[in-house]
């Protein structure tokens, strides 16, 4: 069909653009995402339009051209979604561009001797590492104070003209939309419903770590509630946003403990923890050696390599410890480009463009360093990128995740091989690091998106926004204000996050954290001898395994995400049992050391 032609072509420029602002934002460029965005809204709008014309057509079914349910399911992606008048549309950016600029604006902190900085990259890989109280809370407090005041009347403005789009396609508002999208009915009950079944999972690891947290910082927290700024200040990746508690592996294992191993036998168990990168990669790895380990994960299993194309245009840079540098490029082609450093944590780019040898362009960005955060997150990108040559033979409008949380969840499910210790002695450290990096992260994404469905919902009750961000944060994660007296009206503190600033659904996440498991127990099942223990698993070099991921990948979205979940599972639903049963040793062993210790459990 002439529409997946030509949007081909508005992906691809659509691609460069955003590829060229986060290689080097300019005035020129914004005018020109600008320009682009109005264009591609008025061309499909006119796509939707004609095409319901004929869907409305008392002949249709009739006429000479035959629709199909895979003509139907085009018109669906074509027409779903708000409606925006070019004028709403740039206001919109406008709002959009002016929230990054105050989010990418320096604060100063006294305790850090004045030190002005933004959140992104320095305040956050500073401090990440900073297990000082005070610096935390006033680090915490002054960014949130500053930015989240500064953004609070343009986000508000924001929801109102996105809830104006919504209206215009027929939405209530815009939380309705962006729940259509994952194409899940009853997505409010199946969220609750996945929430209620690792809620006392997450329960027992959240008494566990405030103990730990108690005794290190010599504090009792109120009601049961830890902080927020305790856990990890500035969670954008490791984070200020409390959403990933793996950094606090070195206060939350602290002494040798008896383990009980899967098989049952015991052992002692070490604080030495064995590092990932120093197990599979070479000494002395770059960037480099960890995306091309990653590739080679996935080419193990059968999936092709990575185009020659994609380590000419990829951006890679490698951090020195502490600080960002430009100096450590490893571009292959040395140059002197700088990425913006928002996007630079790592994104992957389909670029939906064929080059002159008819290889497709697809590129990832990634500042990192050599270690295991850096290399999962790799492994994550890598995902993305094998998904998009997996489905690059669809129509370009069915080149897409089957939903946006199958997208997030290929890269995940890979991980869980790289993270099996199970032949090592503190096996239940390595497990319990991966559910500090996990389970926080379910209600976090859950969190998420609950207060945006309540923002978009109430555009007017701006006052009440972030008490309600407050409260869901003690429901959901056990935490809270960084003081008790903390003035929360005139704030914003959900803005800290960059996907509040940025305007990307969160729901995905939380789907993607049950998914990933889904996905790895499927492929799982098709390894040869496999003995049903997810902890045993290992899909490494096993084509069978491949080929079921594959399978699931190669489809697309051309049809509903749940026909695709059952072909490559079994199972229709989003399902927390395989989730479940990985954790099941972690529980035990939690429930364990909470009675040894003698801890409650739970909030007052
Ligand atoms: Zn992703």
């Amino acid at each position: 069909m002439k529409y997946n032609k030509e949007l081909e072509y508005y992906n691809h420029l659509g691609a460069l653009i955003a590829w060229n602002i986060s290689v080097n934002m300019s005035p020129q460029s914004l005018d020109e995402n600008e320009r682009y965005t109005i264009t591609k809204n008025i061309w499909n709008n006119h796509w939707c339009s004609e095409l319901l014309k004929v869907y409305h057509d008392p002949s249709f079914g009739h006429s000479s051209y035959p629709w199909d349910m895979t003509h139907l399911r085009q018109l669906y992606l074509i027409c779903r979604g708000p409606r925006f008048t070019s004028y709403q549309l740039s206001n919109i950016l406008t709002v959009l561009s002016t929230l990054q600029e105050l989010y990418n604006s320096e604060v100063c902190i006294s305790s850090l001797h004045g030190k002005c900085m933004r959140m992104e990259p320095n305040l956050n890989r500073i401090m990440e590492n900073t297990r000082d109280e005070g610096k935390l809370r006033e680090a915490w407090i002054t960014w949130h104070q500053t930015v989240g005041t500064k953004v609070k009347p343009l986000y508000a403005s924001l929801v109102r003209m996105l809830n104006t789009g919504a209206k215009q396609a027929g939405y209530k508002d815009m939380g309705q939309c962006w729940r259509e999208e994952t194409e899940i009915g009853e997505l409010r009950q199946l969220v609750t419903r996945l929430y209620a079944d690792v809620k006392y999972l997450y329960t027992l690891l959240h008494s566990f770590v405030r103990h730990k947290l108690e005794k290190f910082y010599g504090i009792r927290f109120h009601q049961g509630l830890i902080p927020a700024h305790l856990l990890g200040l500035f969670f954008l990746i490791g984070n200020m946003w409390a959403q990933k508690w793996d950094s606090l592996i070195d206060i939350v294992f602290t002494e040798p403990v008896h383990s009980q191993r899967f098989d049952g036998k015991m052992s002692e168990s070490s604080t030495s923890s064995s590092s990932l990168v120093n197990k599979i990669l070479p000494k002395n790895a770059t960037v480099i050696d960890m995306v091309k380990e990653a590739e080679n994960f996935f080419v193990s299993m059968g999936f092709p390599t990575l185009p020659n194309s994609f380590w000419k245009n990829s951006y890679f840079q490698e951090e020195a410890e502490g600080k960002r540098s430009d100096e450590h490029a490893t571009k292959p082609e040395q140059n002197q480009r700088k990425a913006n450093s928002r996007n630079c944590h790592g994104s992957a780019a389909n670029m939906y463009g064929r080059l002159s040898n008819d290889e497709r362009d697809y590129r990832m960005m990634m500042c990192a360093q050599v270690n295991d955060e850096d290399l999962i997150t790799i492994q994550h990108e890598v995902g993305h990128i094998m998904y998009f040559m997996a489905y690059a033979d669809q129509p370009t409008i069915f080149q897409e995740g089957a939903n946006s949380a199958f997208h997030e969840s290929v890269g995940d499910a890979i991980t869980y091989d790289l993270r099996q210790h199970q032949d090592e002695p503190e096996w239940i450290k390595s497990l319990l690091k991966t559910g500090l990096a996990k389970l926080p992260q379910i209600g976090f994404g859950l969190l998420m998106d609950l207060w945006r469905w309540e923002v978009f919902e109430n555009p007017d009750k701006v006052l009440q926004w972030n008490d309600v961000w407050w409260e869901m944060n003690e429901q959901f994660l056990g935490i809270t204000k960084p003081f008790p007296g903390y003035n929360t009206k005139d704030g914003l503190d959900a803005a800290g996050k960059f996907h509040i600033i940025d305007n990307i659904p969160y729901i995905r996440y939380f789907l993607a954290s049950f998914l990933q498991l889904q996905f790895y127990e499927s492929m799982c099942k098709a390894t040869e001898n496999w003995d049903g223990n997810l902890h045993t698993c290992r899909i490494k070099g096993s084509k069978p395994a491949g080929a079921v991921l594959w399978n699931m990948m190669e489809k697309g979205t051309s049809r509903r995400w749940s026909e695709i979940l059952e072909e490559m599972t079994g199972s229709s639903q989003i399902d927390s049992r395989p989730l479940l049963q990985y954790f099941e040793p972690l529980k035990l062993w939690l429930e364990r050391e909470i009675r040894r210790l003698n801890l409650t459990v739970g909030c007052e």
